[in-house]
């Protein structure tokens, strides 16, 4: 099951729990309302007011209701915001989930670049990529995207999300008869091209390469095929095999596809990913990735040959019938790539704080899924305790972290998902262990035995 965010809707491949359908056992109907002229309120026919009521209250009978927490981030004091509570009070609070992982959104080089092509060129870009929509600025990101990951090739989308939509659902719709291979882990934006391309899916067990060559080995040898995974797996921060994954896929003949949404900006010499990292870049036909976490502003994108970028721009209604993004974001995010490309000082002091926060975990005990990347999943598993603890953090020790339950991950694994970024002072860390440690003696959970 895949998760977008910390924030996030799931999908779980395996179980095709998909939030686009009704959720199995809470399926009220909608009862026609008693003869005469329908009841309506906002010009919506009552019935369905009810409706949607009755799946709301479902949700939160289940804790997974979502509530956003209200936050005004402030320039220059990364991770540092003001939080807005419904009753007009605000309060300061140190983000601990962010997913802008290096601060880059703030980082003067990418908000330089921003208000630079913003005084140049106003605020949108004025039409889709076609119709008067390509502004200087994207010709620019995409050469700097295609040497970023070693491609002849980028092709820019307006989210990651809608970059994975559109590249898989389109190229597994227009391969006749195509094959898609994908990880049982595979984020909701995958699941849903493939869905959308109608083409035949096999999930192939979570960073297993026997089972993909398995699975594999089971199709017509010469149907296209195409393997799609991610290398760090945002829930559980586990890596993907990616060398082993290409062997099983190069000696079937498959299309690689690989999200690095979560690695782009964060690994690698110059931030090009875990495939970067691995000098497995050129083995890899599709490498996706996300301007909106490592690099701070928004956006997403593929990289690839220039055939297949250029299929994927002349086919991909995701891709034609959108206004491009603003040139002042592909401005900033051009900016923002350039400066992690000869920049490790943030990736080491990332790396610090996620080493010093899992020292100081061990020091007292709290149990965090192991891995070998910069996410922190703090185990609580229980989902009243983990949004009961979230809640508290927030409100007695103004601390933010988003709780992590059912469906975005499996049942007895609710977690709060850290993010330490290369910003969280020695204060920040003092203030978030003490605070964890509290909240574990009041919940009577567990500690792990040093
Ligand atoms: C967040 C996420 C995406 C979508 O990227 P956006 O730019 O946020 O739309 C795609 N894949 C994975 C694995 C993600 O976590």
């Amino acid at each position: 099951m895949k998760p977008d965010l910390t924030v996030s809707l799931i999908y779980f491949e395996t179980s095709h729990c998909a939030l686009s359908k009704p959720m199995a056992g809470h399926r009220s109907k909608i009862t026609p309302v008693a003869a005469g002229w329908p009841r309506r309120r906002g010009g919506l026919p009552l019935e369905f007011e009810t409706f949607f009521q009755t799946e709301l209250d479902a949700l939160r009978e289940n804790g997974n209701y979502r509530v956003f927490a209200d936050l005004e981030r402030h320039k220059g004091q990364f991770p540092k915001a003001t939080r807005y509570s419904d009753n007009g009070s605000t309060q300061d609070v140190t983000v601990w989930c962010s997913n802008d992982y290096l601060g880059m959104g703030q980082h003067p080089d990418t908000l330089a670049a921003m208000q630079g092509a913003l005084e140049k060129c106003g605020a949108g870009a004025g039409g889709t990529r076609n119709i008067s929509g390509t502004n200087h600025y994207h010709v620019l990101l995409e050469r700097e995207l295609a040497d970023l990951h070693g491609k002849e090739a980028a092709t820019l989308f307006t989210s990651g999300y809608v970059s994975n939509w559109a590249a898989l659902g389109t190229l597994a719709a227009r391969l006749p008869g195509c094959h898609v291979f994908s990880d049982a882990d595979n984020h909701a934006s995958m699941i849903e091209g493939i869905r959308h391309s109608r083409a035949a899916k096999h999930i192939w067990k979570h960073n297993a390469p026997d089972d993909l060559d398995r699975l594999l080995s089971a199709v017509d040898p010469d149907a296209p095929k195409i393997v799609a995974f991610e290398s760090v797996y945002s829930m559980d921060g586990d890596i993907a095999p990616i060398a082993e994954i290409c062997d099983v896929a190069e000696k079937h003949g498959a299309l690689t596809y690989l999200d690095e949404v979560h690695a782009v900006g964060l690994y690698g010499p110059r931030g090009g990913g875990i495939a970067e990292r691995e000098g497995l870049m050129d083995r890899l036909t599709v490498i996706q990735g996300t301007l909106g976490k490592a690099f701070g502003v928004m956006g997403g994108y593929i990289a690839a040959s220039s055939n297949l970028c250029d299929f994927v721009r002349s086919f991909a209604s995701g891709f034609i019938f959108t206004t491009a993004m603003p040139p002042a974001l592909a401005a900033g995010a051009t900016a923002s790539i350039q400066h992690l490309k000869q920049s490790d000082f943030e990736r080491q002091r990332q790396r610090r704080n996620v080493r010093l926060l899992r020292e100081r975990l061990d020091a007292i005990g709290i149990p965090y899924m192991k891995n070998e990347s910069h996410i922190v999943p703090v185990m609580v598993g229980d989902a009243k305790k983990c949004k009961f603890i979230s809640d508290l953090l927030l409100d007695q020790y103004a601390i933010y972290v988003q709780p992590i339950n059912y469906p975005t991950v499996p049942e007895g694994t609710e977690r709060l998902r850290i993010t330490p970024s290369p910003m969280h002072t020695p204060g920040d860390l003092d203030a978030l262990v003490s605070a964890l440690s509290d909240l574990w003696s009041q919940c009577a959970l567990s500690r792990a035995v040093a």
